[in-house]
């Protein structure tokens, strides 16, 4: 295990998703009042880029409002490897105020945030609610109902403590967010975190979107080149199908799972939102996005009763 091995190209690959995402927002695919204050870079992708971060913000958008509609606001929110993600400050605009919001990185990660969170009045007055005082380090930040915490999810005594110190509650429904996160932990590593959270969180559904069917000639084309920007993906065994990710999450003491590859996702989006957005760019060859799609997927993993009768409806 590289337990203590060199984790920039991971923590690279934030950047890659922040800047992709501001591409996205600039040329209007969705609205994101708040990423511009994590990253100012803006280089423009390519347009099978742009609509493949756009399902993916929109994918998982979705399956976050279909839970919170169960939960109400009375629920969790564990963003694990949240990267420069502004989840929270648009669901704030969206009129949520959920109860408790925690957000997980390498420190190297959630210093950045903090800082700019500290820096960015706009991003500081939506965490910080009347009477509350938050309570910052250079790598954590602790408000009333949002925190950011620096922590290696491959620990799970120090994921323990840092959720500890985020005032988690194991009783309340908590839905956990992994956005192409856990492709990058060792496979041991990540079995032991998802099992500790699914006997630890009664009430809770788990959220995932990353890679799929990498056992292909276009998979092998994606990881090659996320090793050569030194990304070690030592988490890929269970990006093989959609079955393999569905059956890590059963394998791990959840109750039941879902998995969609992002066409299927994509489709299932509301038809408007689909023309307005196909407007926004030509593409150059439709089979491309198609091959994109193909290798992306959600699943969505449930424990206990309140979720169990999920659906996200794919048409
Ligand atoms: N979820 C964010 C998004 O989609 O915009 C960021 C995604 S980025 C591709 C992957 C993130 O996972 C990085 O911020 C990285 O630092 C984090 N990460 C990967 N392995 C981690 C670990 N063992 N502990 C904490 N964070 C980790």
């Amino acid at each position: 295990l590289s337990f203590h091995g060199d984790e920039s190209g991971v923590i690279a690959t934030n950047d890659d998703a922040s800047e992709s995402k501001r591409s996205c927002v600039k040329l209007g695919y969705y609205q994101d009042d708040y990423l511009q204050n994590f990253v100012k870079i803006s280089e423009k992708k390519a347009p099978e880029i742009n609509r493949g971060y756009y399902a993916r913000v929109k994918g998982i958008e979705i399956c976050i409002e279909k839970f919170l509609k169960k939960t109400g606001d009375k629920c969790q929110i564990i963003n694990l490897g949240c990267g420069f993600d502004t989840l929270y400050w648009r669901l704030r605009d969206a009129g949520h105020n959920i109860t408790n919001f925690v957000e997980l990185d390498f420190p190297t990660v959630t210093a950045k945030k903090c800082y700019q969170i500290k820096r960015y009045k706009v991003l500081l007055d939506k965490i910080h609610l009347e009477d509350g005082e938050i309570r910052f380090s250079p790598t954590d930040l602790h408000a009333t109902n949002y925190h950011i915490v620096g922590v290696d999810l491959r620990s799970i005594d120090e994921v323990a403590n840092k959720l500890k110190q985020s005032d988690v509650d194991f009783n309340l429904p908590t839905i956990f967010l992994a956005e192409c996160v856990l492709v990058y932990i060792e496979t041991a590593n990540c079995n032991n975190l998802l099992k500790w959270l699914s006997s630890n969180f009664h009430s809770a559904a788990f959220i995932n979107y990353e890679q799929v069917n990498m056992n292909d000639r276009f998979g092998d084309v994606m990881l090659n080149n996320l090793r050569a920007r030194g990304c070690n993906l030592a988490g890929v065994e269970a990006c093989l199908s959609l079955d393999t990710q569905i059956s890590r999450f059963v394998q791990c003491g959840w109750t039941g799972a879902r998995s969609w590859d992002m066409c299927q996702i994509y489709d299932s989006l509301p038809m408007s939102e689909r023309h307005r957005i196909e407007k926004i760019e030509m593409l150059d060859e439709g089979e491309l996005l198609i091959q994109l799609f193909q290798h992306y997927c959600i699943t969505v993993a449930w424990n206990g009763e309140l979720f169990q009768d999920i659906e996200i409806t794919v048409e």
